[in-house]
């Protein structure tokens, strides 16, 4: 396999280098979690790679995103749970010391620097190249600095476009001028404000009302559907309200923003509702979604359309293409770390393989080569107080895809581990499944103390586990984990 080019491979990120023209056998166009997995692969086949970041080596995961919202989370939550433990709760009544829960947000996000992420993909032989990454034609990617050097860089095998989202903010009036908050902001904020509007209730929405709230903001959400957390099951969203309401944040449903406006520089913001009402706060934050970063990314080059979200097969190679992939958020898949991460382990094998001469068995549906989790079994933890985690299908999503389903529910109150893990636990669990196979489709548990218990979940539906078989699994007492038996128990009647 071809290694070494035109230029020194240890060159430093800091280096002001001249116009180049290089080649390597595979170019990575950003350096989120996804792109250095990509890279980490290829580079482990021995595949010359160059990786190009217009930020920060590490991403939004990194900085502004998984990193700092767990930090912030991780205290709040704790003190929830600390507070329904009898002879605990008392010692834990008072406020979370705010500038500590900060300054640990601030070292989960490296400080916003990147010596650290850099250094380790600098020591997996990858080429960093720092600046705009973009495509310039077949297997050809142009990078441009900040100082205005070009690198023009061919891919001899291919090019991974690894790109990822960036927040959508609503187009209605007075937005730009308002300066809302993003999740950037969010998870990046150095005070609390005393006032914060949260509109979406999305997870982004839900995790960060939970922080701000916590930190001692007073938080009011603004969503225009009928609840929370809409992608899961709806007892998720409704237990998820309680406690943040109980916690003291207002929710408001059935309502939308129509306009915004902050008429000094310092001042407050005002929000405009469709309910002919308004709402002040001291700052807004809009969680209303997220858009593939490819707008400026050379993509009519190749015959794509700039901006849209790029649609691969279980290769993550883009559709038509022989040499283009696009891994993690940018073909919106499934927009979360751990599952970018799963289809860089698939690309980079994918790219290898196909390198290599070696034949992929696209059919191969249990293969290194194919992203099939990504259909049937992508788990996710919502880090609130209570936790909410699903992994698969809904009910509702499972019967419009034609299953014949049963929904297995059962009130997590009543295992023996949550009463000792909480006192008055309040969650709920439920397991969707396949009538006609006997396998699970989808399972979602709420409650304190769940997110640890899904992986037990995802491998039930991703291995695709008989229900007889799932017998067997027996739940060690007395745990949480207890649930599984009950729900078992339950559907069998
Ligand atoms: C607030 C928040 C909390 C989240 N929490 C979780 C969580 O707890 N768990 C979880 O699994 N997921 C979470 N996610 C989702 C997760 O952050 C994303 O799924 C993940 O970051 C996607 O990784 P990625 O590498 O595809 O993209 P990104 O992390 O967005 O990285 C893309 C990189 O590409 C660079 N780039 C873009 N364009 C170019 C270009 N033209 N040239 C060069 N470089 C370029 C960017 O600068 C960036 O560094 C959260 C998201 C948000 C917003």
């Amino acid at each position: 396999m071809a290694v070494a080019h035109t230029r020194d491979q240890t060159v430093r990120m800091t280096e002001v280098v001249e116009n180049t023209e290089t080649e390597y056998d595979v170019v990575v166009i950003g350096a989120g979690p996804v792109g250095e997995n990509v890279a980490e692969r290829t580079r482990a086949a021995g595949l010359s790679t160059a990786v190009i970041e217009s930020e920060l080596i590490g991403g939004e995961c990194s900085y502004w995103a998984c990193m700092p919202s767990k930090a912030l989370l991780r205290p709040v939550v704790a003190r929830a749970d600390a507070r329904r433990v009898p002879g605990l709760s008392a010692a834990v009544e008072g406020p979370l010391d705010t500038d500590a829960v900060l300054a640990h947000r601030d070292t989960y996000a490296s400080h916003w620097k990147d010596d650290g992420q850099a250094g380790w993909l600098e020591g997996i032989g990858a080429h960093i190249y720092r600046g705009v990454g973009r495509l310039t034609g077949t297997r050809q990617v142009s990078v441009t600095t900040r100082e205005g050097t070009e690198h023009r860089l061919t891919a001899r095998h291919a090019v991974a476009v690894c790109t990822g989202s960036r927040a959508v903010l609503p187009d209605l009036p007075g937005v730009p001028e308002a300066r809302p908050w993003t999740s950037r902001e969010a998870t990046s904020a150095k005070e609390v404000p005393r006032r914060l509007i949260v509109v979406g209730g999305g997870v982004v929405g839900v995790e960060m009302a939970t922080v701000w709230q916590a930190l001692g903001a007073q938080v009011t959400m603004l969503i225009r559907g009928k609840g929370l957390l809409p992608a899961m099951e709806p007892f998720a969203g409704e237990l998820v309200a309680d406690a943040l309401t109980e916690a003291g944040a207002v929710i408001r449903t059935g309502v939308s923003a129509t306009a915004v406006r902050r008429a000094a520089p310092d001042g407050p913001v005002t929000v405009e509702l469709d309910d002919g009402g308004q709402q002040e706060a001291d700052e807004i934050l809009f969680a209303t979604g997220r858009a593939p970063r490819t707008d400026d990314l050379g993509l009519d080059t190749v015959g794509l359309r700039p901006g849209s979200w790029l649609d691969v097969d279980d290769s993550c190679r883009v559709r038509g293409s022989t040499w283009l992939y696009a891994v993690g958020d940018v073909n919106h898949r499934a927009l979360l770390t751990h599952q970018g991460k799963y289809q860089a382990r698939i690309a980079g094998a994918a790219i290898t393989a196909r390198a290599q001469g070696a034949p992929l068995l696209e059919s191969d549906r249990w293969g290194a080569h194919a992203a099939t989790a990504d259909h049937a079994a992508v788990p996710q933890v919502v880090f609130t107080d209570p936790e909410a985690a699903s992994v698969g299908l809904t009910l509702r999503a499972a019967e419009e895809a034609g299953h014949r389903v049963r929904a297995v529910d059962y009130d997590l109150a009543s295992v023996a581990g949550s009463g000792l893990y909480a006192q008055d636990y309040r969650g709920r669990a439920r397991m969707v499944v396949d009538l006609d196979r006997e396998i699970l489709l989808g399972v979602t548990f709420v409650g304190p103390g769940i997110g640890e218990l899904l992986h037990s979940a995802t491998i039930a539906v991703a291995g695709e586990v008989p229900i007889d078989r799932l017998w067997h699994a027996v739940p060690a007492y007395p745990t949480i984990s207890e649930v599984w038996l009950r729900l078992l128990e339950t559907y069998r009647g």
